[in-house]
């Protein structure tokens, strides 16, 4: 019995061996489920856009990948198996991961619940290694995933799981600045970018109470944006719309194609704060001008600890928010990479690898 755990869960992915290279099917063990672990069946895993920019090493040599990769850090799925110490799931209950699997567990990060800012650097879910930086970590583009119950969230919901999967990255991702900078009634938030980020902010800020207006360069995404709950559209391409868009206490910024910041914190009315989640790949020139006049915030914000990763999942399920999917086999993995790089998804691939 103890030989066989030592050898630890055998399992199947999807993996791509280089920057260039086709996903392919991908056998490897995940460790034994130890004392305080967790062993899920990983039944949907969102594509998330910075999974593209690992997989095709585009974040290097900031962030080098690490091959074979597989990537996938919107995860949800079922127990099938609990250490002896666990105390918080048990077979047969929907769970989902993130984008960490564990951290240093004692920096001020780690012991306030911000573990995303770990002072010693979390383990990533994938792309990464185990905090003994030695075990490589292989994402939710697989059948299983082994986890301490620590960094599991416990997700309210046995139904459109596929929708609830994008949440672990894009719901928290928004949820956090959002909360945090205070949108909610009586507050005019924007959300500039209406992709697999954009949109997921709009349901949240909705739902916050937050009088919410999108900014887009594609006029044709007006429609969505007004059934996704959105309350005005501008089209910042378009001058005469564009002036409209004048005094937001708060605009989160999901763009990560280059964009002029100067012209967006223009929009913002006295004190606001223009948070950035999206990553252009080249820096973006900033005159100072733009925050002085009127007292302005440029902030950043990176997903969310596991504290409020678990308030967010319990928030979009008492308000049914889940993200808009388009489910996928994995035999489509290239496909929807090629297609969300043109935006041309509405609003996130998910693969389905109950399937699979
Ligand atoms: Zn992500
Ligand atoms: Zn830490």
């Amino acid at each position: 019995m103890i030989a066989a755990e030592a050898q630890g869960v055998a399992t199947k992915g999807f993996a791509t061996h280089g920057p260039e290279a086709k996903f392919g099917p991908f056998e490897f063990t995940r460790r034994s489920v130890g004392p305080k672990d967790v062993l899920i069946d990983i039944e949907y895993c969102g594509i998330c856009h910075s999974d593209i920019h690992q997989a095709r090493a585009e974040w290097e040599p900031v962030i080098p990948s690490i091959y074979p990769m597989v990537p996938g850090h919107e995860i949800v799925g079922r127990v099938t198996q609990v250490g002896g110490e666990v105390t918080k799931f048990k077979e047969g209950d929907v769970a989902g991961i993130g984008c960490f699997v564990d951290s240093c567990r004692e920096c001020p990060a780690c012991t306030t619940g911000v573990e995303q800012y770990c002072i010693k650097g979390s383990a990533q879910t994938y792309n990464s290694t185990e905090m003994d930086r030695q075990t490589p970590t292989y994402g939710g583009y697989s059948k299983h995933y082994v986890i301490d119950e620590k960094y599991l969230l416990n997700v309210n919901a046995t139904e459109n799981l596929e929708g609830v999967a994008p949440l672990l990255c894009a719901g928290i991702t928004t949820y956090s600045p959002l909360k945090k900078w205070g949108a909610g009634p009586g507050k005019k938030v924007a959300i500039a970018g209406l992709g697999g980020l954009g949109h997921m902010g709009v349901k949240i800020a909705a739902a916050m109470g937050a009088d919410v207006t999108v900014l887009s360069t594609s006029p044709s995404k007006e429609q969505d944006a007004r059934k996704l709950g959105a309350h005005n559209f501008v089209n910042i391409r378009d001058e005469g719309s564009a002036k409209n868009a004048v005094g937001f206490d708060i605009i989160l910024d999901t763009i990560s194609a280059q964009h002029d910041y100067n012209q967006y914190l223009g929009m913002l009315g006295l004190e606001g704060v223009m948070i950035v989640v999206g990553v252009p790949t080249e820096p973006i020139p900033l005159n100072a001008f733009s925050l002085i006049g009127g007292n302005k915030v440029l902030a950043g914000s990176l997903i969310g600890g596991i504290p409020e990763t678990q308030e967010m999942l319990d928030f979009c399920a008492e308000h049914n928010i889940v993200a808009d999917v388009e489910v996928i086999t994995p035999a489509r993995i290239e496909e929807a990479y090629d297609r969300t790089v043109k935006s041309d998804v509405r609003y996130r691939f998910v693969i389905d690898m109950k399937n699979a």
